[in-house]
């Protein structure tokens, strides 16, 4: 089986990400946007929508000031699909699984975070009839959403300026796979027209962000047998999508794979770059539900969060002069540095580097690395050159992390190799890397500035 790449669309006001996979879907290349700055309410990607509303559903209100900041509230309800009794959905997703998912999700996060952002549910769990329980398209996930948040908020709440989720706060709406959809079932990603998840998105990123609404696929009719149900994919890949899009919520982007026509490793201001939203495996952004296990959230991602240690970071620019970096691999706790910042002193481009290595209960079973995502591009563990866009970009959503692939243009990869050099396109900084540990737990990195 092959990973179905994702197809993402978003919409904003805030913004709503969602995240699909698709059995039939092609990579989704998004063409050059030439000099128009990418904007939440682009017009060029179709599947980007802008809304006027100011009241989306992901206000941010005062009340949570006085509690904790490293605490995130979760309010729960569970859908009911089509033709679905809500006794069934009741034994495929019990009270007692819904804690047990926020709790391995809120694990994940905790030490993603350094102990910063943790999550717990709070009131009850609610079940909601959903109609005609149709999720296929945004708008019917919304219908899902606005009533699901009834439960905890009032009716009106979604356009209601005083109530909706609080700052640190979560709307969860969990929805059940259907019959044979999970990886490797006959039905696989057909579920909500293979749509895994959606959610809210403001502008700002921030571990103390607005909070939002999540919409996740999670339970279902082909595990639920309480002995097996948490090693079967609808309920374990529950934890990776609701850990996934929970960072939307914080206001993160995804992570994918952008790059430059005519010039390897060309800067991306050019007009002639395009990009793969999603489509990088090695990250809870990107196309994280290829992994079993959930892979790490990139250190460029946690920056963005305020969750990445000082001393993990390391920034170099020409001021410093050229600079000898060690660096460890970016799942790991030492001292030394997983994500060193490099700035091109010719264009002020900020280029991220990190060291990714096989991380502890995460693999690829049905990816194995290294992993040919695209006719052009290979993922593998190792040195990894990326970058994440700012608000005026035009090759990349504000916030989407992109890696920067090595390599001649037929032969792209995620990662450099032992004594590669990257040189920026301006020719201002060069990246080599010296030395890769044996199990790539350390690596040596040398920035010089010609
Ligand atoms: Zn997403």
């Amino acid at each position: 089986m092959s990973l179905r790449l994702a197809v993402i669309t978003t919409i904003v006001g805030a913004l709503l990400a969602v995240d699909a996979t698709s059995a039939a879907a092609a990579p989704d290349l998004r063409e050059p946007h030439v000099d128009t700055p990418v904007t939440w309410e682009s017009s060029v990607d179709s599947s980007r929508y802008g809304r006027s509303s100011a009241n989306d559903g992901t206000r941010a209100l005062a009340t949570a000031s006085t509690t904790s900041k490293k605490r995130h509230s979760v309010q729960v309800v569970i859908a009911t699909p089509k033709n679905i009794p809500k006794k069934r959905v009741t034994k495929w997703v019990r009270d007692s699984d819904v804690d047990r998912l926020l709790r391995e999700t809120s694990a994940y996060w905790s030490e993603q975070s350094g102990g910063k952002i943790t999550f717990a549910r709070s009131g009850r769990v609610h079940r909601i009839n959903t109609g005609d329980g149709a999720c296929r398209t945004t708008k019917q996930v919304l219908k899902q959403v606005k009533r699901g948040g009834a439960k905890h908020y009032g009716k009106g709440w979604y356009s209601s300026s005083n109530r909706g989720p609080d700052r640190r706060a979560h709307l969860v709406v969990l929805y059940p796979y259907g019959k044979g959809d999970f990886a490797g079932g006959s039905r696989y990603a057909t579920t909500c027209g293979g749509k895994v998840g959606l959610a809210s998105m403001p502008s700002k990123a921030g571990r103390d962000s607005p909070g939002g609404w999540t919409f996740s696929l999670f339970g279902g009719p082909n595990g639920y047998n309480a002995k097996q149900r948490w090693n079967h994919g609808q309920y374990k890949k529950g934890v990776s999508t609701l850990a996934h899009e929970l960072a939307h919520n914080m206001g993160l982007d995804h992570s994918g794979v952008g790059w430059c026509q005519g010039k390897a490793d060309g800067d991306f201001r050019s007009s002639r770059c395009g990009a793969v939203e999603g489509l990088d495996p090695l990250d809870l952004m990107g196309a994280e539900f290829a992994a079993n296990g959930i892979p790490s959230l990139s250190g460029a991602h946690k920056r963005r969060l305020g969750v990445l240690p000082k001393s993990e970071q390391r920034f170099v620019g020409k001021k410093g002069g050229n600079r000898t970096v060690l660096m460890t691999a970016r799942h790991r706790d030492t001292k030394r540095p997983t994500l060193v910042r490099a700035r091109d002193p010719r264009t002020g481009d900020v280029y991220f580097i990190e060291l990714r290595s096989k991380e502890p209960g995460v693999s690829y079973p049905y990816t194995r690395l290294p992993y040919k995502a695209n006719s052009n591009y290979t993922v593998r563990y190792g040195i990894s050159v990326s970058r994440m866009a700012g608000g005026g970009s035009t090759w990349a959503y504000p916030g989407e992390h992109l890696i920067v692939p090595m390599g001649p243009q037929s032969n792209r990869r995620s990662h450099m190799w032992q004594g590669q050099t990257f040189t920026t396109r301006s020719g201002g900084m060069k990246i080599k890397v010296v030395n890769v540990a044996k199990g790539k737990k350390n690596a040596k990195i040398r920035i010089t500035f010609p």
